[in-house]
């Protein structure tokens, strides 16, 4: 496809190129709306983990841009029985006070499209190759935001330096510096909270991880659960790695909020899973030897008001950091992107006076969805952990999990911005302002 020659009389800043700000860069770019991306890295990164997309996460990548959906096929790994190319986990219950548990599958989820899996670096390398190299500058950490005479967006980095555009959007994560501009740096939304949770995360070979827990519960995604945590594994890399993640309640506070991981060793989340499954222990015993613990942060306790102010927009983490437990923050910023693009693309937004109106519109249709899914996110953590009020009934658990899933998988997302959209162009009139 061709690029459309310039089409608006704007220009728009992103910062921050991780999944929400690179996914953007394409919508963007391939409407032909001018963008510069500021990473405050040398260059675009991801850390190796696996990350999943459900439907309503691929339904937007593909109205981002078809290259993004594109991308994400190439490095795709779904289930690898075809018995379960419709599910999305398998549950398992994987712990019983002083009892050895033979595990069994107690109920399962499935979705229209199943397991969807990439590794995070291999899924933003093919998002790295469709970016034209001249419209992203590195090594720029925005510190400040001010507003030039002519009403302009002046963007402040780290090194002295200073950049103008019409408009930013911050899709610099969870410790947001673009949020800490908007609200200032004492208001409360500016900080994200610990969830009491931590988590434990590996890749490991599969042909190992088939031989130590058997095919069926290697190859295919399984969410095991017990008392204070909980295990899910599926497979990346076209099946030739299996990632794990355990998430355990903290027994503290995690002190250091500036850094969200801390040294860990396999032996930590041994002693923190004693107890449970053959399977589980047999899955962290695969482990390296020095594994990190993150804390699993979030926007929760303090929601930000709103996402955008002015010509200033948030997305992404930047605006809603969600546990994961959900298995949807990176597919809500791929939400977010299709939507902004979708609305500066009107033909009702032509020049930056009119782009404050759009993302009033976009924050006007993400804030509830992205403050919910936190919220949702929150519960899911305890209730797999079995501390909610479902406690370890898995049939409990299966219903109001399923009723939570829903509300991301069959959002309508083309309904939802066709709405955004024809309410955005009553206000502006259809050609610009009316
Ligand atoms: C353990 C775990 C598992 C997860 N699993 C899933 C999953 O299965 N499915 C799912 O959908 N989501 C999952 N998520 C959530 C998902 O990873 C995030 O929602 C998503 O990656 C956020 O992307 P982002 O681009 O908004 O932010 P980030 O990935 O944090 O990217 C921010 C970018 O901005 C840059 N930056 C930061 N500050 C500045 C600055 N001041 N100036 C310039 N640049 C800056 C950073 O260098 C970085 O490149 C998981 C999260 C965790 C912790």
């Amino acid at each position: 496809m061709t690029v459309p020659s310039k089409t608006k009389d704007f220009e728009i800043a992103i910062v921050g190129g991780g999944i929400a700000g690179l996914v953007l860069a394409l919508a963007l770019h391939n409407r032909g709306i001018p963008i510069t991306v500021y990473e405050r890295s040398a260059k675009f990164g991801e850390i190796g983990a696996g990350v999943s997309f459900t439907p309503n996460a691929v339904k937007a990548m593909k109205i981002c841009y078809e290259g993004v959906y594109e991308g994400f096929e190439r490095v795709c790994t779904r289930n690898m029985w075809s018995s379960k190319l419709q599910t999305y986990f398998d549950y398992v219950s994987s712990y019983e006070e002083g009892k050895v548990v033979d595990e069994t599958i107690a109920f399962s989820t499935t979705t229209s499209l199943g397991q969807n899996a990439v590794h995070r670096a291999h899924f933003l390398d093919e998002m790295v190759k469709l970016v034209p190299p001249e419209k992203c500058i590195f090594n720029k950490h925005l510190i400040n935001i001010t507003q030039a005479p002519n009403g302009r967006q002046v963007m402040h980095f780290g090194d002295g330096t200073t950049a103008e555009a019409d408009a930013i959007v911050g899709c610099d994560g969870i410790k947001s510096r673009v949020r800490a501009t908007m609200y200032g740096a004492d208001h409360p939304c500016v900080t994200p909270s610990f969830t009491n949770k931590i988590a434990y995360r590996g890749l490991v070979p599969m042909e190992k991880a088939t031989e130590a827990i058997g095919a069926e519960f290697a190859q295919n995604a399984v969410m095991h659960l017990g008392k204070n945590g909980h295990i899910l594994t599926f497979p990346v890399a076209h099946g030739k790695t299996m990632n794990i993640v355990a998430f355990h309640e903290s027994d503290g506070n995690w002190e250091d909020t500036e850094r969200l991981t801390k040294p860990g060793r396999r032996e930590d989340a041994l002693r923190d899973f004693a107890g449970w499954s053959d399977n589980v222990t047999k899955l962290l015993s695969m482990c390296e030897e020095e594994l990190p613990i993150w804390a699993i942060f979030d926007t929760g306790a303090n929601p930000v008001p709103s996402f955008v102010k002015g010509n200033v927009a948030l997305m992404g983490d930047a605006a809603h950091a969600t546990s994961p437990h959900h298995g949807a923050g990176a597919g809500f910023c791929v939400e977010d992107a299709a939507y902004l693009a979708c609305l500066l693309q009107s033909p009702a937004v032509q020049t930056s006076e009119d782009l404050a109106a759009a993302f009033q519109a976009y924050n006007d249709a993400r804030l509830d969805r992205g403050h919910w899914v936190v919220q949702s996110s929150r519960y899911l953590g305890k209730m797999y952990d079995w501390m909610s009020v479902e406690g370890n009934d898995m049939d409990k658990i299966a219903t109001e999990l399923r009723k939570r899933n829903a509300i991301i998988y069959d959002f309508d997302v083309e309904g939802g911005i066709a709405q955004s959209v024809a309410e955005l162009e009553a206000k502006l009139g259809k050609s610009g302002k009316k």
